[in-house]
Parts: structure tokens; C-alpha cells; sequence
């Protein structure tokens, strides 16, 4: 199965009409059992020398087998400002195309947040909306944020997932189980 992430080569959020259909965004951390990502402690090491260290926003894609997040791909391409990640849609289409080629699934985006903002942004939202929209078969994507050790008191994953009507936190299991 191979996703893209949008069809555009630019994500150009409407956040007017992103509102005007989901209100405020909201957060329901009162689902249980939470969803799990399981992610493999390479992609867990990556993430952290990679966003963990250095300031937001920067970010990337997560690539999965048999339900375990083993990929993640730094978008250098991606233009980073201390308030916006603005992704490189082109060439992170391209990587979704290697990985279909080696049955790697796209599982979501994650990118980090200045210290001061730990939940999802408008923007982010409206662009996980876009990647539902243009994927049908996609019943969530993941979307995790990152606090990173260069702007934050400590580096940290919060776990979100997007799915068509709700954002919820998922519980993060780090595994050693190879692929
Ligand atoms: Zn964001």
C-alpha cells in the first residue's frame, strides 16, 4: 500500500474552514484503552539525536511494519522557523514511494514544539485532516510531538494520534523487537 501525503507540493492550510468544521480542537484523553505506538529503539535513538537535541520545529515521517513504527525520516528539506514546521511534501512523497517498495507503511508525521506548546496547533491538525483526506484507506495517522532537550526542560514524546473526528494521547511503547 502506498500513501502520499497530500497531493499538493504545498500544504496551504484553511484554518477559516478547518474551524468552522471541527470548533475547537480537542483532546480526548478519556478513551481506554489508549492506542499504543510501538516504536523500535532505533527509531526511538533517531528521534531523539535528531529532534530531541536540536530546536524546534523540525520534523519527519514514520514508516511501519506488522504495527511497529521502524522507520523515520529526517526532513531536512523541511523549512524550520521557531513557531512553524513547514514539511517538504515532494520529497517526503518520494520516500513513501522507497518505503511502499519495501512494504514500509506510512504512519504519521512527527515534529517538534518550542517548550511552550504541547499541544497540537491549528495548522498541525488541518494538515493531518489533509493526509486523511487524500489517503481514504488511512484511519489515523500519528502525529506525535516532540519537546526537544534544546528548548524545553527535557526532551519528550507526546504521543498524539489523528484520526477522521478526534485527537487522542497514545500510550508510547519503545521495543526492542527487531525490523
Ligand atoms: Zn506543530
Amino acid at each position: 500500500m502506498q500513501y502520499n501525503l497530500i497531493d499538493k507540493d504545498k500544504f496551504e492550510p484553511d484554518i477559516a474552514s478547518f474551524q468552522r468544521k471541527m470548533g475547537h480542537p480537542f483532546l480526548d484523553q478519556h478513551i481506554f484503552p489508549p492506542k499504543t505506538i510501538s516504536v523500535s529503539c532505533t527509531v526511538f535513538r533517531e528521534i531523539y539525536h535528531v529532534l530531541g537535541l536540536q530546536t524546534a520545529e523540525r520534523g519527519g515521517l514514520l514508516g511501519s511494519a506488522n504495527g511497529l513504527v521502524c522507520r523515520f525520516y529526517y526532513d531536512s528539506a523541511g523549512i524550520s522557523s521557531d513557531r512553524a514546521y513547514y514539511p517538504s511534501i515532494a520529497q517526503m512523497n518520494r520516500v513513501l514511494k522507497e518505503w511502499a517498495r519495501e512494504e514500509i507503511v506510512f504512519s504519521g508525521i512527527i515534529h517538534s514544539h518550542p517548550h511552550d506548546a504541547a499541544a497540537l496547533s491549528k495548522r498541525d491538525l488541518e494538515f493531518a485532516g489533509a493526509i486523511l483526506k487524500t489517503n481514504p484507506e488511512l484511519k489515523s495517522v500519528f502525529f506525535p510531538l516532540v519537546l526537544s532537550a534544546a528548548d524545553s526542560a527535557a526532551f519528550r514524546i507526546l504521543p498524539y494520534v489523528v484520526d477522521r473526528d478526534s485527537v487522542t494521547v497514545a500510550r508510547l511503547c519503545i521495543t526492542n523487537q527487531l525490523k
